[in-house]
């Protein structure tokens, strides 16, 4: 099985530019929520010499001086990147740990060396077209391999950000050289401490050690670290389907609202909003949490909040059945009388669309009117005509409750392609 690891360079750094293309070149840092400390920065901050984690009023001056671009951390939209860049990774990979909000493993069936090579900088590129997202791809026999070869890629411009480890075994041994034994992955400082007191402090003086002696004075980690740097894989590549654990949708009215017309329009927007959600990660929920809530912060009206589960027959990803299970669980918690600030929906039990089992014609309950096709075609309109301009007759027409607030969509990249479908998860069969 051929292994690699997915990184996104800068991550937030390269977010930011994705959103405004007209910041390549341009030195970008990105602060903490506070605006405290530098989170992130662009290859160009890094070689201005602004240190990660620095207090901004340290580092303030040399920003100025070189223009860069200071931003704000934007987790949402990171979050959203993130989302992007894993399903397009999951499209080309026959396995798929997500590791990090930038990283993940992908496996692979085995094959030669340069097609090994040749698939890297195809994922490298269709990460880059379909979400402005630069990502390393270092590519190995195992995960400690895969590691090293993502470091590898990233800090050798001439691999093109996409390093193979050679398949000779010289050949890998003599990479092994230069690499200290504390710069695998996984070697903190008693575990490096131990192998230099037993004479091994090149990585590659690990690599030619029997892995059974090893074990006997650095236990069962300092083995599958042997093992691994030659080439035996003892961490799996977990497929860890790119799943939320839930999907929150609520928002604060943009007027005191009190009657369950208004409310009911309000949770089926949500309710749509989320089940698109769904859809674009291609995920299917089971569950659907409504929550009321009226303003804590007016102690002079009465209070009331509530939230109110309805489970579903079926996982699903269907906008009209989570906006009649949504409207079911309302009308159970609506109570007349209060002046309600905010609602939303929150979906739970969440799993990916492929791994659903889809119910058989005549077995179990098939809901009613349930096409996936048509959710498609929803998508698809939206898509092309603007957020919204079809949407479910529940949602509203007048929506006096979204008052000034409403938001608006989310800035898209023009160039970003819908991901497709896991249609191409076939082409690796072995
Ligand atoms: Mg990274």
């Amino acid at each position: 099985m051929l292994r690699a690891l997915a990184d996104c360079n800068n991550f937030y750094a390269s977010c930011e530019r994705a959103l405004n293309p007209a910041l390549r070149g341009v030195p970008i840092v990105v602060l903490s929520n506070n605006d405290g400390c530098v989170i992130a920065r662009s290859a160009e901050s890094k070689a201005l010499g602004i240190p990660m984690g620095a207090p901004y009023f340290q580092v303030r001056r040399v920003c100025e001086a070189h223009g860069v671009k200071v931003f704000s951390s934007n987790f949402a939209a990171y979050g959203d990147f993130s989302a992007r860049v894993m399903a397009v990774l999951q499209e080309q990979a026959r396995d798929l740990e997500v590791y990090s909000v930038d990283e993940a493993f992908l496996g692979f069936p085995d094959m030669p060396e340069a097609d090994a090579a040749l698939l890297g900088q195809r994922i490298k590129a269709a990460v880059w077209e379909q979400t402005g997202i630069p990502i390393s791809l270092g590519m190995g026999p195992t995960k400690v391999w895969c590691k090293l070869a993502n470091e590898y890629a990233k800090n050798h411009p001439h691999t093109g950000g996409v390093f193979v480890v050679p398949y000779a075994e010289a050949a890998r041994l003599e990479f092994l050289k230069h690499v200290a034994v504390e710069d695998l992955w996984g070697v903190g400082e008693g575990l490096g401490a131990r192998l230099r007191s037993h004479g091994m402090v090149l990585a590659s003086d690990l690599a030619t050690a029997d892995p059974s002696y090893v074990r006997k004075f650095a236990g069962v980690v300092g083995e599958r670290l042997a093992l691994e740097i030659r080439g035996i894989s003892c961490y799996e590549v977990d497929e860890k389907p790119v799943t939320r654990q839930s999907i929150l949708v609520s928002r604060s009215f943009g007027r005191p609202v009190q009657d369950l017309t208004d409310l009911t329009e309000a949770i089926a927007t949500h309710a749509m909003r989320a089940a698109e959600k769904l859809r674009e990660d291609h995920l299917m929920a089971k569950a659907i949490v409504v929550m009321l809530r009226t303003n804590r912060h007016r102690q002079d009206q009465a209070q009331y909040r509530a939230d109110e589960v309805e489970v579903l027959e079926t996982y699903t990803d269907d906008a009209r059945l989570l906006c009649a299970a949504a409207t079911r669980a309302l009308e159970r918690i609506y109570r007349p009388g209060f002046i309600y600030k905010k609602a939303g929906v929150y979906l739970s039990d969440i799993q990916t669309a492929h791994t659903v089992q889809p119910i058989l014609p005549g077995l179990g309950t098939t809901p009613e009117g349930t096409r996936p096709g048509l959710m498609k075609v929803v998508d698809r309109l939206n898509e092309m005509l603007g957020p919204d301009t079809i949407r479910l007759a529940s949602t509203g027409f007048e929506r006096s409750w979204k008052g000034q607030s409403a938001q608006p969509s989310k800035a898209t990249l023009p160039w970003a392609k819908p991901a497709a479908g896991p249609k191409s998860r076939l082409r690796f069969h072995e």
